[in-house]
This record gives structure tokens, C-alpha cells and sequence, in this order.
């Protein structure tokens, strides 16, 4: 997931958050990336990772009573909301957008509990191997000089929905608008 953020008229800045951090949502708004603890104060912006499962963590935005935000142009309800790829974000005079795009890209294969299986070649991906972690369905597939899984063909091998295109880029951008 990442944010785009409206540094000036038309202009996009990306802002991709790892763990546990602050995202600059500008107008010295920060929202911060955190685990749900703590208490809110009234002036908190939070998004906070929900696990659903095995995928990747659903996203819900949290504000305290006193930030004047707005999603895709309604107060937000209750003061949270779970986050939905190209939802807009207001405060102030600030706009950001939401999304839950990944870009693919190849990783040193850490292992994990259950071996994993490449679904292109069927042969076995050991941990150390270069490999490509689809960003739309999480499926493994190599991607070395050897073994080109990843890219064989123009999408992914289980889902076929996302593009093998290594340097592609985001398919979405608040420019779409
Ligand atoms: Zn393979
Ligand atoms: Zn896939």
C-alpha cells in the first residue's frame, strides 16, 4: 500500500510506509502507522494494519474528534473507516490519496513454515532464491537468470491478473483523475 500525496497543484508525491513509521499526509498532518495501541488524541490521524487471514492487512483510517478530515468528500463516520484502494483523504486543504497497489519485485526468498512451490515451474523455491512475490495474490514464482518464472508469460501463473512487467510502474495514479 501507499499513499500519493498533493505536494502542490497536479503534483504527486508517493509515499510508500514499512512497518511502523509516520506518513507526512502534509499540512504538518501526519498520520501515524502503528499497531492498534495506545490511546487517540483528539488531534491523531492513524491508519492501522488489520490481518484478515494469510493476505495482506486490510487498512483502517482513524481520527481523533478534533481533525477536520474527510473521505472522498464525506466527514468520516464514527472517526474510522476501513480504507479502500483510490479513497481521497482531506484535511484542511490537504488531499492524499489511498492505495493498495503493489509493484512486483525480486526478493531473496526468505522461506517460510510450508515449502513453497513455484507455480510456473512446479519445482521447489529454497530459501536464498530470487524470487518474485505476486503483489495481487501473494503466489511465489522464481525470477533469476536460470529460472525467468516471473516473467515466462505476461502475468502471474495463479491469478493471472497482474502484469509480470518488472519495471511497469503503478497502473494507478491520481493524474487517472
Ligand atoms: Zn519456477
Ligand atoms: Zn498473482
Amino acid at each position: 500500500m501507499h499513499f500519493w500525496i498533493e505536494a502542490a497543484e497536479r503534483d504527486w508525491a508517493i509515499q510508500t510506509p514499512t512497518g511502523e513509521c509516520c506518513v507526512r499526509l502534509g499540512d504538518g498532518v501526519e498520520a501515524r502507522l502503528t499497531p492498534p495501541y495506545g490511546q487517540l488524541a483528539a488531534e491523531d490521524v492513524r491508519v492501522l494494519p488489520v490481518a484478515k487471514g494469510a493476505g495482506s492487512p486490510e487498512w483502517v483510517l482513524v481520527a481523533g474528534q478534533q481533525v477536520r478530515l474527510h473521505l472522498n468528500g464525506e466527514p468520516l463516520q464514527l472517526g474510522l473507516r476501513v480504507l479502500r484502494h483510490k479513497d481521497e483523504i482531506r484535511i484542511g486543504g490537504q488531499r492524499c490519496y489511498f492505495s493498495t497497489e503493489e509493484l512486483a519485485k525480486v526478493i531473496a526468498f526468505e522461506g517460510l513454515a510450508q515449502p513453497v512451490f513455484c507455480p510456473r515451474c512446479k519445482e521447489k523455491i529454497e530459501p536464498g532464491d530470487l524470487c518474485v512475490r505476486c503483489p495481487n495474490c501473494g503466489a511465489y514464482h522464481h525470477q533469476s537468470e536460470r529460472f525467468p518464472c516471473w516473467t515466462y508469460a505476461p502475468t502471474c501463473a495463479v491469478c493471472g491478473q497482474q502484469s509480470t512487467e518488472l519495471d511497469a510502474g503503478y497502473s494507478w495514479t491520481p493524474e487517472m483523475l
